[in-house]
């Protein structure tokens, strides 16, 4: 009888366990099923659904390479999956596993209703293979990368099969256009598709130009103004590289990787976490910090709709939260520096901050952006201190951010780069570029008077 090959986000046919599992027992039927209202609150972001839609229709075209196809089915997944086994006589669902806490409700609900099979492989190690002394999940990053280190190199990569048996009569599927996963009136996505290439061949070829950058790593990630970093993100959020592929080909670059590969582990660490606190997204993981007088939303709309817009007269901020809106991505060094302004400088809890990021990142995770917010607020397992507080002028002139900003804020692109940083103190601010929502001295003190009060 036919089997099941349910994607999810790994949207790709190499290095896929399930695949592999699925054609050794038969036709395979693979189906992707839009579900959003399970998700609730964590439902995809607009720029999520313009890099789904592209990478659904490019996996179906490589599966339509080797004979197959991909059905498309909107609804609850454990509902829509029974339906399809009862049409078409399957039983067995092959999957890869996932961490969402809304992907692991609904294992349990396909499991009650269908044989489901889940395999590994969208990590290097499955949360849990990786365990303290006492046996426990590892809570701090640092001993965590060592004990998987000692694990690693991951699993040799397999590649796709070369055919695929189909089903002799298709079960119906929706047509992806009908799903309306891009923006229209206005489409901000406009610039998106420069870019990006959704779907395998993007991700190898990401891969392949990052090979020669790799020995620059440990400098340039930090540097906005180059494109120093891999830019694998969205590719391995949907899956479309596993991460031991990732690791099996620019782990053997000529140039040492050890950066790199430390910075792929975070991912790992990431998942792990969300995974022992389901809640890492919407909680604080230290409860500590519930106490922290946030300024209401209502009260600080007018900065927050700065920071969104990129309007704060803050220069690196603003080119940052410009790149984000324009490209759905931003660069790591900014992410930290855009959020802790908003967390500290603007006192707005930094829930409210990954929110936006879900909504408009085309990498946006669960795990990493719940982890590496909650990281810069403070209040995470392993995470900054708060009451370090990042000054963006200073890193904006230490990380070298001129052409960075010359390009995402063109308000500024005349200025030299001693001004750039800051038009303002220097008496250059060009009249259609805003100046401070808050001095950076009265955010810094507003925000440690804040902690105190909050004794976090
Ligand atoms: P590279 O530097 O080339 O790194 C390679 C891969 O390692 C990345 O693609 C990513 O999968 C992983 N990685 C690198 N840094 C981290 C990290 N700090 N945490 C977890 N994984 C990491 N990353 C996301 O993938 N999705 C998010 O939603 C997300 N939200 C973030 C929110 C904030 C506030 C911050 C500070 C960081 C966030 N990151 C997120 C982490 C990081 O910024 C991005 O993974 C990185 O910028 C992606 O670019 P790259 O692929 O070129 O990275």
């Amino acid at each position: 009888s036919p089997v099941i090959l349910w994607f999810r986000q790994d949207l790709r046919l190499s290095d896929q366990a399930a695949l592999a599992a699925a054609v050794h027992e038969g036709p395979v039927i693979p189906v992707y099923v839009l579900d959003d209202s399970a998700p609730r609150q964590w439902k995809m972001g607009g720029a999520s659904r313009w890099w789904l839609h592209h990478s659904l229709k490019s996996l179906d075209e490589k599966l339509r390479s080797k004979g197959s196809r991909l059905i498309l089915r909107r609804g609850e997944c454990a509902l829509e999956l029974a339906r399809l086994a009862q049409e078409t006589g399957a039983r067995r669902v092959h999957a890869l596993r996932h961490y969402e806490p809304w992907w692991r409700n609904a294992e349990k609900a396909v499991g009650r209703e269908l044989d489901l099979c889940l395999h590994d492989g969208g990590l290097l190690l499955p949360p849990g293979a990786v365990r303290t002394g006492s046996g426990g999940p590892y809570r701090i990053y640092t001993p965590f990368y060592r004990a998987l280190m000692d694990q690693m190199p991951p699993a040799a990569p397999t590649p796709s099969p070369s055919r695929i048996a189909t089903v002799a009569r298709w079960p119906d599927g929706d047509a992806l256009e009908d799903w309306h996963l891009l923006p229209k009136n206005p489409d901000w996505a406009v610039a998106f598709a420069r870019d990006w290439t959704p779907g395998e061949e993007g991700a190898r070829a990401n891969v392949a130009a990052f090979l020669d950058e790799v020995g620059d790593y440990p400098v340039a990630r930090d540097l906005p103004s180059r494109e120093g970093t891999s830019r694998l993100s969205p590719h391995l959020h949907f899956g479309e590289i596993s991460p031991a592929q990732v690791w099996n080909r620019i782990g053997k670059a000529p140039a040492d990787a050890t950066i790199f590969l430390k910075e792929l582990i975070w991912r790992d660490y990431a998942h792990t976490q969300i995974w022992t606190m389901p809640a890492y997204g919407s909680e604080n993981a230290r409860a500590a910090f519930d106490a922290m007088p946030w300024r209401d939303l209502r009260e600080a709309k007018t900065d927050f709709k700065a920071w969104t817009s990129g309007r704060t007269g803050y220069p690196i901020v603003d080119a940052g939260m410009r790149q984000l809106w324009a490209t759905g991505w931003m660069h790591n060094r900014v992410r930290m520096i855009a959020a802790s302004f908003l967390i500290k400088h603007l006192l707005i809890d930094w829930r409210h901050g990954a929110r936006w990021f879900w909504d408009t990142l085309v990498d946006a995770s669960y795990a990493n952006n719940s982890v590496n917010w909650q990281w810069v607020a403070g209040s995470g397992v392993d995470a900054n201190i708060f009451f370090r507080i990042m000054a963006p002028l200073t890193q904006s002139e230490k990380f070298d951010a001129a052409d960075y900003i010359r390009k995402w804020v063109p308000e500024l692109a005349h200025l030299n780069d001693h001004h750039i940083h800051d038009p303002e103190i220097h008496g250059v601010r060009p009249a259609d570029y805003p100046s401070k929502c808050i001095g950076h001295r009265e955010g810094r003190e507003r925000a440690l008077a804040a902690y105190r009060h909050g004794k976090p």
